[in-house]
C-alpha cells in the first residue's frame, strides 16, 4: 500500500512538472524513483505540454483593440475618417438618423441620434461636475451650407486662409452629422483658441472622451490634421474607441489608425 502511495504522488509531480515545462529533477539515493521514472516517462512522452510550447511568456489577459470593428470610409461609420485627403464618399453624403439635440445653442443643432444622445449626457455631466454651463455652437452642416461657410471664408479672408480654418465642401466633419462646435454659456473665447484655457474648454479636453468624444485638431498635431487648434471642435467616435485613445496616449485618428497625415489637399 505504501509504494503504491508514493508512486501515486511522485507520477503526479512528475505530470505536474512537466506541464509547467520544468525538467523533473534527478532523484539521488532513492531506491523508488529509478522505477518511477521508468514506468511515467512513456506517458509523459507523446504529448508536449501545452501550456509551454515554446517557452515563451503567458499570452496578456487583455483583449487586444480590433482596430478593423468598423469601416474608416464609409460616411456612416462611427469611425470615418474625414481630413483634406479623405473627402466623403460621396461628397454629398447626408446622415438618415439626424435628430435635434435637446442642449442650449447658438445655432439650433442637429446630429445623429447616438452623437445627440451623447452630447446631452456630456453637457449634463458637465454641468453636475462643475456648475458652469455648455452650449451648441454649430453641429451638423449639409453639404449645402459647408458650401456657404468656405465660400463666405475664401471671400473674407482668402482661400490660402480658409483652407486652413474652414473645410472644403465633401472634407468636413460636421457634414458626418458626428462633429459639434461647443462654447461656453455665456460665451468666453468662442471658437478662440483661447477657450481652451477657459474651464469650459479645460473640462472637456479631459472629459470629453468619456462620453466617446475626441478633441480632433489639438495644438500640437496641426501637421497631422492640417488644422490650426480647435479645443471647441469634438468629434463622437464612440466610447469603445475614444477609451482606447485615451488609454494609449493617441491624439488623432490618422496616427491611430496608421493613416497619413493630411496637411494640405491633394
Ligand atoms: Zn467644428
Amino acid at each position: 500500500m505504501l509504494s503504491i502511495a508514493i508512486s501515486v504522488l511522485a507520477a503526479g509531480a512528475v505530470a505536474a512538472g512537466a506541464l509547467t515545462g520544468e525538467t523533473a529533477p534527478p532523484v539521488v539515493g532513492s531506491a523508488v524513483a529509478p522505477t518511477l521514472i521508468a514506468r511515467v516517462e512513456p506517458s509523459a512522452t507523446p504529448t508536449p505540454p501545452r501550456s509551454a510550447p515554446t517557452g515563451s511568456p503567458e499570452p496578456a489577459v487583455m483583449p487586444t483593440f480590433d482596430r478593423s470593428a468598423r469601416s474608416l470610409d464609409d460616411p456612416a461609420s462611427l469611425w470615418v475618417v474625414v481630413d483634406k485627403t479623405r473627402p466623403l464618399n460621396p461628397t454629398d453624403y447626408a446622415p438618415t438618423d439626424l435628430v435635434d439635440v435637446p442642449v442650449a445653442h447658438v445655432w439650433s443643432p442637429q446630429l445623429r441620434r447616438e452623437a445627440s444622445d451623447a452630447t446631452v449626457a456630456l453637457f449634463s455631466a458637465f454641468e453636475a461636475e462643475t456648475g458652469l454651463k455648455l452650449q451648441s455652437h454649430s453641429a451638423y452642416r449639409s453639404f449645402a451650407a459647408q458650401v456657404m461657410v468656405y465660400d463666405a471664408d475664401v471671400a473674407a479672408n482668402g482661400q490660402a486662409f480658409a483652407d486652413t480654418s474652414t473645410a472644403r465642401p465633401g472634407n468636413s466633419e460636421h457634414q458626418t452629422g458626428l462633429a459639434i462646435d461647443i462654447s461656453a454659456l455665456p460665451r468666453i473665447c468662442s471658437l478662440d483658441a483661447c477657450f481652451g484655457d477657459t474651464p469650459q474648454g479645460q473640462w472637456l479636453a479631459g472629459n470629453a472622451w468619456r462620453f466617446g468624444f475626441l478633441l480632433r485638431y489639438p495644438a500640437d498635431k496641426v501637421a497631422i490634421t492640417g488644422y490650426g487648434y480647435e479645443p471647441w471642435h469634438f468629434r463622437y467616435i464612440g466610447t469603445e474607441l475614444a477609451t482606447e485613445m485615451h488609454a494609449t496616449g493617441t491624439a488623432t485618428l490618422e496616427e491611430f489608425f496608421g493613416l497619413p497625415a493630411a496637411p494640405g489637399y491633394h
